[in-house]
């Protein structure tokens, strides 16, 4: 899975970190992914993943594989 933050789009709401901390952080007030995070995923991360995405108010986040 790969997961990327469109730093045109994300303003910063942090709606994804609260939702999923353990994929995405906030690095100078945008969205960022944390690196490795798949080596530490839990059972349904790439499903919360998904519904960060889905969640993310200025649809930033992009998903694929
Ligand atoms: S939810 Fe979207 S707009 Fe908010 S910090 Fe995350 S990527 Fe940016």
């Amino acid at each position: 899975m790969r997961i990327s933050v469109d730093p045109e789009r994300c303003y910063g709401s942090g709606d994804c970190v609260y939702r999923l901390p353990s994929v995405f952080t906030v690095v100078g007030g945008f969205g960022a992914v944390i690196p490795g995070w798949e080596e530490a995923a839990e059972t349904g991360d790439e499903a919360r993943v998904r519904a960060a995405a889905e969640g993310c108010p200025s649809q930033a986040i992009s998903v694929s594989g």
